[in-house]
């Protein structure tokens, strides 16, 4: 993320860069920093691979089975799931100092409640991806989601970590199980879906998601539509609802914008573009919302527009991603 650099300049030391730009977008991940590699052993793909290293090398989490069914719910040709990865302050953690921490504090003293309001408005649902130390820091954000009674919350992480860089695949699952259990106190409800943190899937993160058990997962980018997740040759069971960059907030806003470029007419005629085809295709449209940067004022307008806009068609199934994981997993003829 070259701009992203630009504009923190050198005040930001290059260590802090991935924490500082990403939340779900790939490209941002810390592990792009030379000084921050992934602790995990991961073998690089190079020409003197042999065919069976590098499909080893890319076999941990591979698309299998496209599961979008004939028809969605009540006839509906395309499901949208608005999902929000509620990251605050927690993308400040390498360097929690008051202004930058604000930045993130935004999302729970303003944008949650914004969102919640608007999706009230529209009477439409959406799926919340906390850290655990998110809920613990802004209690109120649990209740006030739950309350409106059509939500859903997943898991993001314990403290927003970046899972390839924890070192051991112990500390990561006890990081995996840690999260879950804490939102299941929070919320009442075990979690059925995961998000990773800042798109940080390491060797052996797809193992661990599988083994505690998750509905499915949506942190990985294949597909436009959804699919059983194929690990080093099987199926696995794991629905994958993938993401994208071109769906996420991020990508056009980044943690410093200033609002005025990209416009954010220009981002909703993206988010159109990409529903519309989705619509046409009868797959289903995922968008990627950080409450701290989607949520401002001029953002959130627009997310007000487009979800105007998706209502204004026929056949379209707002969901959740529970909701949408649990209907493609069902068997059909
Ligand atoms: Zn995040």
């Amino acid at each position: 993320m070259e701009s992203s650099r630009k504009r923190h300049g050198c005040a930001v030391p290059l260590v802090l860069i991935g924490l500082l730009t990403g939340c779900s977008s790939p490209s941002a991940q810390p592990a792009q920093s030379s000084r921050q590699p992934p602790a995990a052993a991961v073998n690089p793909i190079t020409v003197d691979s042999t065919e069976e290293q590098i499909r080893q090398a890319v076999g941990t989490a591979r698309v299998g089975r496209k599961l979008t069914p004939k028809t969605w719910p009540n006839g509906a040709r395309v499901a949208v799931c608005l999902s929000f990865d509620v990251d605050n302050e927690l993308l400040q953690r390498a360097n929690p100092l008051p202004v930058p921490l604000s930045v993130g504090e935004y999302g729970a003293t303003t944008s949650v409640p914004r969102i919640l309001d608007l999706l009230d408005r529209h009477q439409v649902p959406a799926t919340f991806f906390i850290p655990a130390m998110g809920i613990m820091l802004h209690p109120e954000m649990v209740p006030a989601i739950l309350a409106r009674r059509r939500h859903e919350i997943g898991v993001h992480g314990w403290v927003h970590e970046f899972w390839p860089g924890v070192g051991d695949a112990a500390k990561e699952q006890r990081l995996l199980a840690q999260s879950i259990e804490y939102l299941t106190k929070a919320s009442g409800k075990r979690p059925v879906g995961v998000r990773a943190p800042s798109s940080g899937f390491g060797p052996q993160t797809f193992d661990l998601i599988r083994k505690a058990g998750f509905l499915y997962d949506s942190s990985l980018l294949a597909a436009d539509e959804p699919y059983e997740i194929v690990s080093n040759g099987q199926p696995s069971g794991v629905i994958e609802l993938p993401i994208s960059e071109v769906g996420n907030d991020y990508v056009y806003y980044g943690e410093t914008a200033n609002g005025s470029l990209p416009s954010p007419d220009a981002v909703f005629e993206i988010y159109k573009a990409e529903f519309d085809l989705a619509f046409q295709e009868r797959t289903m449209f995922i968008l990627t919302q950080h409450p701290h940067v989607g949520g401002r004022r001029s953002r959130i307008v627009q997310l007000g527009r487009l979800i105007t806009y998706i209502k204004s068609k026929r056949g379209v199934w707002f969901a959740t991603m529970e909701q949408v994981a649990n209907y493609v997993k069902q068997p059909r003829s």
